[in-house]
């Protein structure tokens, strides 16, 4: 199950340390979107606009 926080942290664990990655081809379409994983826990989460961290537990997706 997806899951949808508000807030820069890691949907997973909550932490705040996180590194940039490159996005997938279908995210460039998502107008403020910023891609990253955390370093604590791996969990990769898409950003957007800094408000919203969306994070699927189903490894990358496209
Ligand atoms: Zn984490």
């Amino acid at each position: 199950m997806a899951i949808l926080i508000s807030g820069k942290t890691c949907p997973k664990c909550k932490g705040m340390d996180r590194q940039r990655i490159r996005r997938s081809f279908w995210m460039r379409f998502l107008p403020g979107s910023k891609y990253y994983i955390c370093e604590h826990c791996n969990a990769k989460f898409l950003s957007i606009f800094e408000l919203y961290s969306f994070y699927w537990p189903f490894g990358a997706v496209a």
